[in-house]
C-alpha cells in the first residue's frame, strides 16, 4: 500500500473542525460504532433498533411513520418525492438557496413539474408570496410545498410551521414537505405539532454521526398518498420497506451507525435534553453573529443573512468585501491554523466562507474557531475591524 503523502504539514492538537456538515463526532459516538459486524435480524440489534426508532422519532416529534435509507440526506429527499407523487405533479418549492434549488433541480429531474418561488437568499422569502401562490391554486393543481428548513448555503431558516398556517388558511390540500437535515437536533422542529407530512433527515450533521443513513418521517396523509403515488421506484419504496422486519433499509441495514445513533440520541435526549441542546445552538449563533457583526467595520465581512428573524442556529454564512477570495481565508485558517470551515456552494463560491456551529461543540471551540479566522483575514489582507472574537465573548459571557 502506497504511503499517501500528507496534503499540509502535519498538524497537533486537534482540528477544529467548524464545517456545517460533516459535523464533529463526540467521542462516545465514535467509540460506539465501532462495533464488529452482526447479522442485522439478530434480536440484540433488533433492540437497538427499535429503540432508535423510536429515539429518532422523539427528536422530530412525531408519533407517525420513519423509514430510514443508506444513503445519504440526497436519497430521502428522492424518496420524499418517488414516494408520494406521480410524474408530471406539479410541486411549488420556495427559494432559500442552493438547497432549495437543489432540490428543485431533482424534482425536474424525476420529472416532476416544479415551481420555484424566485426569493433573495439574503432576506428569505416572504411569506406573503407563498401564501399568493397557493391562493391563487384554487384547481389545487400544487400536490406538495417542498421547504428547507435550514438554508445551510445562506444561513438562513424558513419558519415552516407559518407554512402550515397558511395552507390552513387557504384551505390547500398539498403536502407539506421540510427539508430537516440541517436543523433537526439544532433547533426546533415539531412535525406532528407543525403538520408536516414528510420530513427529510440525515445523519451527519445534528445528529453528530458519521454520513451513511438518511430518513423521511411520513404523515399519515403522507402514506395515503403514498398509496396513491404511481412514480416508479425501488430501492426507496416505502411499502417494499414496510414489508420488512425494520420497516425501513432495502438492502443491509448499516448496523454499526445504529450503535452510534444509539449513544447519540442518549447524548442528545437523556444527558443533555432537545431544549438545553437548542438553546446551546442559540448561543454559539448569537456569539457567531456578534463577531461577523463587529468584522463588518472597516468595510470588513458581513452576514451573507440580512434579515435577523431569518438568521440560522446552525451555520453562518460570511459574505466577504468585494474584491476578496473566501478561500484564500479558508486555506490559511486550514493551513495554519488547523480550522476547517465551509466553502461559498453555487453562486456564492468564493464570495462566502461558512462556520457552522452545530452538532457537537461548545463555547471554547467555537471562540478558537473564530480567533483563527479573525487572524486569517488578517494575513490574508481582508479589511476588518479587529476584536470580533472579544465581541463574541461579550455575547457569551452574557448569555
Ligand atoms: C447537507 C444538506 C443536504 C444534502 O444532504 P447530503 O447528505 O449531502 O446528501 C440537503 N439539504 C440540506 C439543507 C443540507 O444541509
Amino acid at each position: 500500500m502506497p504511503q499517501v503523502k500528507p496534503a499540509r504539514p502535519v498538524a497537533r492538537g486537534r482540528l477544529f473542525f467548524a464545517n456545517p456538515g460533516p459535523t464533529n463526532i463526540p467521542d462516545s459516538v465514535l467509540l460506539a460504532t465501532a462495533r464488529a459486524s452482526m447479522d442485522f435480524n439478530d434480536p440484540a440489534f433488533l433492540a437497538v433498533y427499535d429503540a432508535c426508532v423510536e429515539g429518532l422519532k422523539k427528536v422530530l416529534k412525531t408519533k407517525q411513520h420513519l423509514f430510514m435509507y443508506t444513503a445519504s440526506g440526497h436519497g430521502a429527499w428522492e424518496a420524499s418525492l418517488v414516494n408520494t407523487l406521480s410524474s408530471g405533479d406539479h410541486v411549488l418549492i420556495p427559494e432559500t438557496g442552493h438547497f432549495s434549488d437543489s432540490w428543485a433541480k431533482m424534482a425536474k429531474a424525476l420529472g416532476l413539474r416544479v415551481t420555484l418561488l424566485e426569493a433573495d437568499w439574503r432576506r428569505g422569502i416572504e411569506m406573503a408570496r407563498i401564501r399568493e401562490a397557493l391562493a391563487a391554486d384554487t384547481s389545487h393543481d400544487i400536490k406538495a410545498v417542498c421547504c428547507v428548513h435550514n438554508e445551510t448555503a445562506a444561513g438562513t431558516r424558513l419558519p415552516v410551521e407559518q407554512v402550515r398556517a397558511i395552507l390552513d388558511e387557504v384551505k390547500h390540500p398539498a403536502l407539506l414537505m421540510a427539508d430537516t437535515i440541517s436543523s433537526l437536533g439544532c433547533f426546533d422542529f415539531r412535525m406532528d405539532e407543525w403538520g408536516v407530512d414528510v420530513c427529510v433527515g440525515g445523519s451527519q450533521k445534528g445528529l453528530m454521526l458519521p454520513t451513511g443513513f438518511s430518513f423521511t418521517g411520513a404523515s399519515e396523509k403522507a402514506m395515503a398518498a403514498h398509496r396513491a403515488s404511481k412514480h416508479p421506484r425501488h430501492y426507496f419504496d416505502w411499502t417494499e420497506m414496510l414489508a420488512r422486519r425494520q420497516k425501513s433499509f432495502v438492502g443491509t441495514v448499516p448496523v454499526t451507525l445504529f450503535y452510534g445513533l444509539q449513544e447519540a440520541l442518549r447524548l442528545m435526549l437523556d444527558e443533555e435534553g432537545l431544549d438545553n441542546v437548542f438553546s446551546r445552538h442559540a448561543r454559539l449563533a448569537k456569539a457567531v453573529r456578534a463577531c461577523v457583526n463587529h468584522w463588518s467595520g472597516n468595510n470588513g465581512p458581513q452576514l451573507f443573512c440580512q434579515n435577523p428573524e431569518r438568521a440560522s442556529d446552525s451555520v453562518t454564512a460570511v459574505l466577504m468585501p468585494e474584491g476578496h477570495d473566501a478561500e484564500k481565508v479558508r486555506k490559511i485558517a486550514l493551513e495554519r491554523f488547523n480550522v476547517s470551515t465551509g466553502g461559498g456552494l453555487n453562486k456564492l463560491g468564493g464570495k462566502v466562507f461558512r462556520i457552522g456551529h452545530l452538532g457537537d461543540l461548545n463555547e471554547p471551540m467555537i471562540l478558537g474557531t473564530l480567533g483563527a479566522v479573525e487572524m486569517a483575514l488578517s494575513l490574508a489582507g481582508v479589511p476588518h475591524a479587529k476584536g470580533g472574537v472579544q465581541a463574541a465573548m461579550d455575547s457569551l459571557a452574557s448569555s
